[in-house]
């Protein structure tokens, strides 16, 4: 097994998400802003195949599952229904020496501002007691600032399709068993944001709820488990760094029956990706109770009513996107051009070795990598290889995120495709203008075979299916 662990340096992934525009510290402009980030060009197509990957398998391709996109702020009460309001908080400590302020539950792995060998609680300085912090980013609606305009920034996204069941239910002719999904963005007032985008203070989440019949909440939390472990592997994270952490009894929350973390192998450890929760009828029920408002279901099988359970499987985009780059993230060896030899990965702090050259790739699956293929032409000073390079980009821009580009030498256009993470490169060159053939070359074992101009369509969707 591949520990990710060793294989993965997090500041050079991090600086070539920036350098090739994946993703920039938010407000960089300013001196930055701790917990918050945007996506460049690369970055924005990452998430956006992640997330078109998340609705298509979970909404689109079921007949069981709905979409819904409610609004970031709601009514306050909701919050007081979901718990958020008394219960969203971790324990914070301040440390009386640096004045830094810590999660009391993470000292073990947060290290001291002052002393970085040194762990906070071990660095020497004296620490307050913990005490509970609100995680919900409050702010006030209206142009009166007073205890009635208060209002909050979603901590989650599930809260609002709990809050619209009862109208999607009666508009979407589903039955029990149905879900309802939610792609969007979440706030979370973290005490310490760490470990690049992991946790961040904004971020998306990808949300089901799932309604089931009470006593069926085991079955289906095994299936939930079993179907989003399984779309894991499917967008490219290998299952060998995937991990599951079952919660014992003793560690869920009172209302659930079961929860199940799917974790990843990051650099900085194996850590959560999604949570999937059974969490019985606690939430239907609480805002039953809050809003006055009947949230049964009637089974007109069984004739009976009831307040539906629900599985939920929470994931988050931003983690899922950290998790596709470091698996996609390699250093290599690579023969020089005309040089026999094999792709190996590089041995960090040795000197790359002779007929050899180093390069960096991002090994993305076709189906999320942000640019599908890159048209090249082999010289640009030739009209005829231009002509002929840029119509085979028009025509397959129609239909895929492609990149064309014609300047510089093949083998460095090449290689700064493979840091770009482009599954395939394309190339008209002079053959081409004789026979209608282009040289297909693959980023991964960077062999290139001749392939017909007019299979190129075929055989990019074949790849991307
Ligand atoms: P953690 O224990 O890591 O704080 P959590 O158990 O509180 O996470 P959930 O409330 O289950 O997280 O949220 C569902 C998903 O939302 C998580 O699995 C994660 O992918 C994502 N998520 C939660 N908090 C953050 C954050 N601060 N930054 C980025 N993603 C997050």
């Amino acid at each position: 097994m591949t520990d990710k662990n060793t294989t993965v340096n997090l500041e050079q992934l991090a600086s070539l998400c920036k350098r090739r525009g994946f993703i920039f510290q938010s407000s960089e402009l300013y001196g930055g802003i701790n917990g918050f980030w945007d996506y460049g060009p690369l970055g924005v197509e990452l998430k956006r195949n992640i997330k078109d990957a998340w609705w298509r398998d979970v909404v689109q391709r079921r007949d069981d599952v709905v979409g819904l996109d409610a609004s970031i702020i709601m009514h306050p009460r909701v919050w007081a229904a979901s718990g958020h309001l008394d219960g969203f908080s971790d324990p914070m400590v301040d440390c009386k020496t640096c004045k830094g302020r810590f999660r009391a539950d993470q000292l073990d792995n947060t290290p001291c501002p002052q002393k970085p060998s040194k762990k906070v609680g071990v660095c020497g300085g004296e620490l307050t007691e913990p005490r509970q912090f609100n995680l919900m980013f409050q702010t006030s609606i209206g142009p009166v600032q007073d205890d009635s305009s208060v209002a909050y920034l979603r901590p989650e996204t599930a809260q609002g399709i709990f809050a619209q069941f009862d109208n999607v239910l009666s508009v979407s002719r589903q039955k029990v068993p149905f879900g309802i999904a939610q792609i969007g963005k979440a706030f979370r007032n973290e005490i310490n944001p760490r470990n690049y985008t992991f946790r961040s203070r904004e971020f998306e989440q990808m949300e089901l709820e799932y309604f089931i019949a009470p006593g069926s909440d085991q079955s289906w939390h095994e299936y939930w488990v079993k179907e989003r472990l399984a779309w894991y592997t499917r967008i490219g994270l290998a299952a060998e760094h995937l991990d599951q952490y079952i919660y014992a009894k003793e560690e869920l929350a009172h209302y659930a029956s079961a929860c199940v973390d799917i974790m990843y192998q990051f650099p900085f450890g194996s850590q959560e990706l999604e949570g999937i929760a059974a969490r019985g009828n606690y939430d239907l029920s609480r805002h039953s109770e809050y809003s006055g408002k009947n949230l049964e279901y009637f089974d007109q099988e069984k004739i009976e009513r009831y307040i539906p359970h629900v599985v939920e499987p929470s994931a988050g985009v931003d983690r899922i996107a950290l998790a596709l780059l470091c698996e996609a993230y390699r250093v290599e060896w690579i023969p020089k051009e005309g040089a026999e030899g094999e792709i190996r990965d590089a041995v960090p702090g040795e000197k790359v070795p002779a007929g050899c050259e180093e390069r960096t790739v991002l090994r993305f699956a076709p189906l999320i990598a942000p640019v599908k293929a890159a048209i090249f032409p082999l010289l640009k000073n030739r009209p005829e290889l231009v002509n002929t390079a840029q119509e085979l980009y028009r025509d397959l821009q129609r239909r895929w995120p492609v990149f064309y580009d014609q300047t510089g030498a093949i083998g460095r256009r090449y290689r700064r495709q493979d840091e770009a993470g482009t599954p395939f490169g394309i190339t008209v060159d002079f053959q081409s203008l004789e026979d209608q053939t282009v040289t297909w070359r693959d980023r991964d074992t960077m062999q290139q075979i001749r392939v017909p101009m007019a299979e190129v369509p075929a055989r990019l969707s074949d790849a991307l299916a």
